[in-house]
């Protein structure tokens, strides 16, 4: 197979080389960073990586595409490993009430809050949903992002929940970036079942579940374990349940108080807890035992106007590999991975070179893609960016402009500017 595409000249090639596993306390610093970097691609897929020199000399045949990477990075897509992408309207009436210091109880007696976006999506037809989903996407993938997990939770009645997912399929076919679709039936009990969650973890479990894995619309299940949304108990019956069905598992968890969820996490196996801003000493101990990924998302208490970030600095030193993602929602409609990045770097005392391995091989580690993407690495799938900045560690340095000038799917140039 001849080759299609050399990129050249990067001055830094952020690699990435090493374990094909999620990486952990020191490795986090490890960029593996080539200067004066080249990657050769063919059929989709790396196929070199080294020096500009060595590169040209073992596969500068005539006739490939070259790309001149000069002054500029290059690196492995960003992957976002928690996102609700899929979702119909929007909240930013809710951020003038939160300047004005309302709770976000009184802000969901005004009629906001989750259970507004749970209206509006139920509302809203499937082509609306795709819509307004799809240019989300796109700017997503203008942004740097080449693979990302999106979760259902905006239905959480069956039909609902199972467009979202259908919706979620249709934006994976026809977009080129790869989603990770994820069940969040437990996002919060709807209104038809108001005081009582424990139906609606039956409902769940018994009704909706099997149908989802039978169809194979979710490759994870997610539940929001969390004071007065549901309790640990409930959690572990929605999450041993999916796992009974093969399903990957995922918590939201010690978001807004200690609430068991990171150690629940460790406890079924998930391959991650995210949110993490308050979860105990216990809790951070069982994750680093079992290898659970810690995915903190601080663009959530950057749009919540809270100062209670995760402490990505501690988690870290303890031994738990860290992911980040954006938490793309109608309550923090962020879609930028640099900016996630430097939210970690700013609020949660990450380094740049940690910040950036927490959003690649570590972030595809947390949708278990790590031996396929997340490096620029022999045998890995060509999904490489280039961003118009001298050295890495400009992501989080410039922060609320996109530095990205050029998106590579699988070998096939996808964004350009
Ligand atoms: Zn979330």
């Amino acid at each position: 197979m001849a080759d299609d595409l050399l990129i050249l000249n990067a001055s830094e090639l952020v690699t990435l080389k090493g374990p094909r596993r999620a990486r952990a306390k020191a490795e986090m610093s490890d960029l593996s960073i080539v200067q004066d970097g080249a990657v050769a691609i063919s059929d989709g897929v790396i196929v070199d990586v080294g020096k500009t020199e060595s590169i040209l000399r073992d596969h500068g045949s005539t006739g490939i595409e070259k790309i001149d990477a000069s002054g500029k990075v290059v690196m492995p897509g960003f992957v976002d490993p928690h996102t609700h992408l899929v979702y119909a309207g929007s909240r930013e009436f809710e951020l003038e009430l939160k300047a004005k210091g309302k709770s976000y109880m009184e802000i969901l007696e005004g009629g906001g809050g989750i259970l507004r976006t749970v209206r509006d999506t139920r509302d809203a037809s499937p082509q609306v949903l795709f819509r307004q989903s799809a240019k989300r996407l796109e700017s997503m993938l203008a942004h740097g992002s080449t693979t990302i997990e999106a979760k259902s939770g905006y239905g959480l009645d069956k039909d609902v929940e199972i467009r979202m997912l259908e919706t979620i399929k249709r934006l994976d076919d026809e977009y080129p970036i790869s989603i990770v679709p994820t069940y969040l039936g437990a996002h919060v009990v709807p209104p038809e079942f108001k005081g009582d969650g424990d139906a609606y973890v039956d409902f769940m479990a018994i009704e909706v579940l099997p149908d989802i894995a039978r169809r194979k619309l979710a490759e994870f299940c997610d539940v929001f374990c969390e004071k007065g949304v549901f309790d640990v108990p409930q959690s572990r019956k929605v999450l041993l349940a999916a796992k009974g069905l093969g399903l990957g598992l995922k918590v939201h968890a010690d978001e807004f108080s200690n609430s068991g969820g990171a150690q629940l996490a460790a406890e079924v196996g998930a391959i991650s807890a995210d949110h993490l801003d308050k979860p105990s000493d216990d809790g951070i101990m069982a994750m680093a035992r079992r290898d659970t990924i810690g995915v903190l998302l601080p663009g959530t208490p950057f749009s919540s106007m809270s100062k209670d970030y995760a402490d990505g600095r501690r988690l870290i030193d303890l031994g738990v590999p860290i992911a980040l993602g954006t938490d793309l929602n109608p309550n923090c409609w962020n879609e930028s991975m640099q900016f996630t990045i430097s939210l970690a770097c700013h609020k949660m005392r990450m380094t740049p070179a940690e910040a950036i391995t927490a959003a690649t091989i570590n972030a595809a580690a947390a949708l278990g893609l790590e031996k396929k993407i997340g490096s620029l690495e022999q045998g890995k799938r060509a999904d490489v960016i280039m961003l118009d900045i001298p050295t890495h560690a400009h992501i989080p340095y410039k922060f609320g402009t996109n530095q990205v000038s050029l998106v590579i799917k699988g070998g096939r140039s996808v964004w350009e500017r």
